[in-house]
């Protein structure tokens, strides 16, 4: 399966994405995780991109396209892979069309994760991410870790994103607004829309029932 999360910050994009790529057993490819690899690295593209991210911007396009082409050419993609932060405008979106129409796939379906902009904010001041594995994803309030500052999984010490300052935020939910919500216009055909309000095993199974992986559609009793 070849699907598509978008949504804005903070509404649970990187925590339903491992979730739902662990389920389908497909890839999870996360444009912020990569970036954040580099940064950590010290790569020139790193550099370049951490720039972007402290300032609440997209990454050059020509950047981000070379990465997710580099990403999506490996064979560990065959089986399927859920985007997780790309496309995020309409030219992003062309290059993903011409990648796909290359290897002659197809996206299967994109889910668009919906939250109430006054939520974001909250859920984004609360975050906290696992040093050792980006993919450990805490809150504050709603899921938090047993022990303050450490990572129930594996130990690590728990941090909080530089880009997840308030300011920081706001402008990322501006950049949203006005060049990721047009590409889910172009993919309208695909589009199902979620509700991210509730748990998380609350949206993981609406995601699930909208791509017909959900308990009832496996058991074959949903409509
Ligand atoms: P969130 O979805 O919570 O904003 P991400 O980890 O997906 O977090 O992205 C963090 C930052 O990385 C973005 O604010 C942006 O600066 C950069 N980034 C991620 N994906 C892209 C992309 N497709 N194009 C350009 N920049 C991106």
């Amino acid at each position: 399966m070849r699907i598509l999360l978008i949504g804005p910050p903070g509404a649970g994009k990187g925590t339903q994405a491992v979730r739902l790529a662990a389920y389908l057993s497909i890839q999870h490819i996360s444009t912020g995780d990569l970036f954040r690899e580099h940064i950590d690295r010290g790569t020139d593209l790193g550099q370049n991109a951490h720039t972007h991210i402290h300032a609440g911007l997209l990454v050059p396009d020509e950047v981000t396209i070379g990465v997710i082409k580099e990403r999506l050419a490996r064979p560990d993609t065959e089986r399927g892979f859920l985007l997780d932060g790309f496309p995020r405008n309409l030219a992003q979106a062309q290059a993903l069309d011409g990648i796909l129409a290359d290897s002659e796939s197809r996206l299967d379906a994109v889910l668009d994760l919906e939250i109430p902009e006054v939520q974001v904010v909250r859920r984004i001041a609360g975050r906290r991410l696992c040093r050792q594995h980006r993919e450990h994803i805490f809150h504050v309030d709603y899921s938090a870790p047993e022990v303050a500052g450490v990572c129930d999984f594996c130990g690590g010490e728990l941090y909080q994103r530089e880009d997840d300052r308030e300011a920081t935020v706001r402008k990322r939910l501006e950049v949203y607004r006005t060049e990721t919500a047009p590409v889910v216009d172009h993919y309208q055909a695909l589009v199902t829309t979620i509700s991210a309000h509730g748990q998380v095993q609350e949206v993981l199974d609406r995601a699930l029932d909208a791509i017909g992986q959900g308990q009832a559609d496996a058991a074959g009793t949903s409509s």
